[in-house]
C-alpha cells in the first residue's frame, strides 16, 4: 500500500461556534477519530487527538495558535496518539493509568490496529505491527462535574463510564454543545471492549439523552441536532428493553 504524505494527513472543517473538527481521512470511518478544536478566549481546548501517526503541532498550525488544553475523552488508541505533544493533559482519573502507560492492548491498538484500517499508509517509519501510543501522563485529573474553564467558555465534565471506564463528555449549557466521545455518536457504537460495562452504559444513555442539546460533535461520524441525539439514544434504550 502507498503511504500518504504528511502535509496530506489531516483534514479541517469549521463547525461554527469556535469548533473546528481535525479529522485523518485516510483512515477508514469507523476508526476515523474525530478531534475537536474549541476556540476560547484565553486558551483553546482539544478534545482527543487522532492515531499520533502524524504530528498534529508539525502539520496542524491551529493547535499551536494559542496556549491549550488537551482532554482525552477516554484513551483508546484512536483518541489520544498526540497528546504526548501538549503540555496540559486532561483526563478522567479512571483511565489515568491508560494515558502515562499506554500498552497496546490497553488502547486497545491491539488488535484493531492493521494496514486495512488505512486507504494510504501513514508516512515512514510508521508500522502496524509495532504501532504504540506515546506516554503522556495527565496534569489534571477530571471528574464528574469538573470544568474546564477556556476564560470566556466553560465545558463541565459528565463521566460516562460504559464504553469504557474514564470516558468523558464535555458539556457546554451556554451554547447547548456536546462533545460525547464514543459513548455516543451517529454510527455502530461499541460495547463490547475489555473494559466495557453495560449497566454503566445504560446508566451514561439514560443521563445523556435528558441534556438540553443543541448539537453534538461525537468520537466518530458526522455532527447532529438535538432531536436527532433524543432519537438515538431512545432506540437504544428501545432495543436494550426489548431483550
Ligand atoms: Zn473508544
Ligand atoms: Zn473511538
Amino acid at each position: 500500500m502507498e503511504r500518504a504524505r504528511p502535509e496530506d494527513w489531516y483534514r479541517l472543517q469549521t463547525k461554527g461556534d469556535g469548533v473546528t473538527l481535525i479529522d485523518e481521512p485516510f483512515i477508514h470511518a469507523f476508526y476515523r477519530c474525530n478531534v475537536w478544536h474549541v476556540r476560547g478566549r484565553d486558551r483553546d481546548m482539544l478534545v482527543d487527538s487522532g492515531m499520533g501517526v502524524v504530528s498534529l503541532r508539525d502539520w496542524v498550525p491551529l493547535v499551536t495558535e494559542r496556549a491549550l488544553t488537551a482532554v482525552a475523552s477516554h484513551t483508546h488508541f484512536d483518541h489520544i496518539g498526540c497528546h504526548h505533544e501538549f503540555d496540559d493533559r486532561c483526563v478522567h482519573r479512571a483511565e489515568a493509568d491508560i494515558l502515562a502507560h499506554p500498552t497496546r492492548a490497553a488502547t486497545l491498538a491491539e488488535p484493531y490496529v492493521t494496514d486495512e484500517i488505512f486507504d494510504l499508509l501513514p508516512p515512514l517509519p510508521y508500522q502496524s505491527a509495532t504501532y504504540a501510543v506515546k506516554a503522556a501522563p495527565a496534569t489534571r485529573l477530571l471528574e464528574d462535574g469538573d470544568v474546564v474553564d477556556l476564560g470566556d467558555r466553560r465545558f463541565e465534565v459528565i463521566h460516562t463510564p460504559g464504553h469504557s471506564p474514564g470516558g468523558i463528555a464535555l458539556w457546554e449549557a451556554a451554547t447547548g454543545i456536546l462533545f460525547s466521545g464514543d459513548i455516543v455518536y451517529d454510527g455502530p457504537l461499541i460495547e463490547d471492549t475489555y473494559h466495557s460495562d453495560a449497566g454503566d452504559y445504560h446508566r451514561s444513555m439514560v443521563r445523556l439523552h435528558d441534556l438540553p442539546v443543541r448539537v453534538v460533535h461525537g468520537g466518530h461520524f458526522p455532527s447532529y441536532d438535538g432531536a436527532r441525539h433524543r432519537a438515538i439514544i431512545r432506540a437504544w434504550l428501545d432495543e436494550k428493553e426489548r431483550r
